[in-house]
């Protein structure tokens, strides 16, 4: 006789066959009312709000608990907390969550995923199972990088991808910015408001902006350009203080001092793991979301940077885990 159970999500055996050899197969599935991917600001917070509200909730990321707020050294533009680092920020999230009894696994990898039924499932590259009612997706992004020496050592020491958020450490320093297209040549304009001097390196002969964002920055008094140029190397003690950077039209190598560099050279979202799968992306594999941070399929949020909006913040994070976790509230009222 073979007795197969299945741990379902009222936790109870059930007897799926009956043959001749007694086999007992347990597997385990941990049954969640709603299952968080991301535990950056906008999966701590929707976990904050679901624990509150009594959801059993479960965190799964992939790395360690803060997401982007952990690379940042000082948190710039959050209303009502100043001078934190985005360590202990971080924290004080995670905590907070796990304060009202949010599980949180770190360290994960997804292996499989199944969305499209009633009960969500996935299941880990350690063989555990999980489902879920509700899934929020918060998997974040990252910008890319130049991927050049230096630049892992000096990434929040000098080296920086978000202007709005550390534009204001560089008063009247000497700064770079990388990059052709629009987001370089109008963050290259908003970052002269605190800059004494800032320089333009561009791989190319031309820029990919607009005709209207380049004339701006080409028109700018403290703004000095170099085309076919990219940068090689970073150099600095404790934080940056040079760098290399090769003239393509004549290999020409050169070394120039700046007390900054911003490298906007484009932005990924986290979606390796949904691509061809149910869950619809844009043409930048963003999560495509309506307005009340519900994907394509029902039952599934998402929220934060890895969907498709224009400002990414740790306020627009927050608040996008608020009204996924909100609207995942009403969600599984109605079941
Ligand atoms: C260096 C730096 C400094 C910044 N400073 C500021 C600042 O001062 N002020 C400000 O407002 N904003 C700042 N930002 C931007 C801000 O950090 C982000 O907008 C915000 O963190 C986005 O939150 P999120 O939760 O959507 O995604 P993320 O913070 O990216 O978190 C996503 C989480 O998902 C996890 N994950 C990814 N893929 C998977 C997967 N497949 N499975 C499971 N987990 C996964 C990641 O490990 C990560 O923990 C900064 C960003 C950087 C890079």
């Amino acid at each position: 006789m073979r007795i197969i159970c299945e741990f379902n999500r009222l936790n109870n055996y059930k007897i799926c066959g009956n043959l001749f050899k007694i086999q007992l197969i347990y597997m385990e599935n941990q049954h969640y009312q709603a299952i968080i991917i991301g535990g950056g600001p906008a999966g701590l917070t929707a976990g904050i709000y679901l624990s509150r509200a009594k959801v059993k909730t479960l965190i799964l990321d992939s790395s360690i608990a803060g997401g982007q707020m952990i690379l940042t050294h000082k948190i710039a533009n959050y209303p009502g907390v100043e001078n934190i680092s985005g360590y202990q920020l971080s924290m004080n999230m995670l905590n907070q969550a796990k304060s009202f009894g949010c599980d949180v696994m770190s360290g994960i990898s997804i292996q499989k995923i199944d969305f499209e039924s009633t009960i969500k499932r996935l299941e880990l590259s350690n063989g555990k199972q999980f489902s879920s009612d509700v899934i929020i997706l918060a998997t974040g992004g990252r910008s890319r990088t130049l991927g050049i020496e230096g630049e892992e050592l000096f990434k929040g020491k000098g080296i920086s991808y978000c202007a709005t958020c550390d534009g204001d450490f560089f008063q009247d320093k000497e700064i770079a910015v990388v990059g052709g297209g629009n987001t370089a040549l109008e963050e290259a304009v908003s970052l002269t408001k605190f800059a004494k001097k800032v320089t333009i390196f561009h791989q190319f002969d031309h820029f990919q902006g607009s005709k209207y964002a380049e004339e701006e920055a080409r028109n700018h008094p403290k703004i000095e350009i170099h085309l076919n140029t990219k940068l090689t190397r970073f150099y600095g003690e404790d934080s940056l203080e040079s760098v290399d950077y090769i003239d393509v039209t004549s290999n020409e190598i050169h070394h120039q001092l700046f007390d900054g560099v911003f490298v906007f050279i484009g932005y990924e979202a986290n979606t390796e793991f949904l691509q061809g799968r149910c869950i619809e992306l844009n043409k930048f594999k963003e999560i495509v979301v309506d307005s009340n941070l519900q994907t394509n399929v029902k039952g599934v949020f998402a929220a934060g940077d890895a969907t498709t909006k224009k400002y990414r913040q740790i306020t627009t994070a927050v608040a996008d885990g608020t009204v996924a976790a909100l609207n995942a509230i009403e969600f599984l009222k109605a079941l």
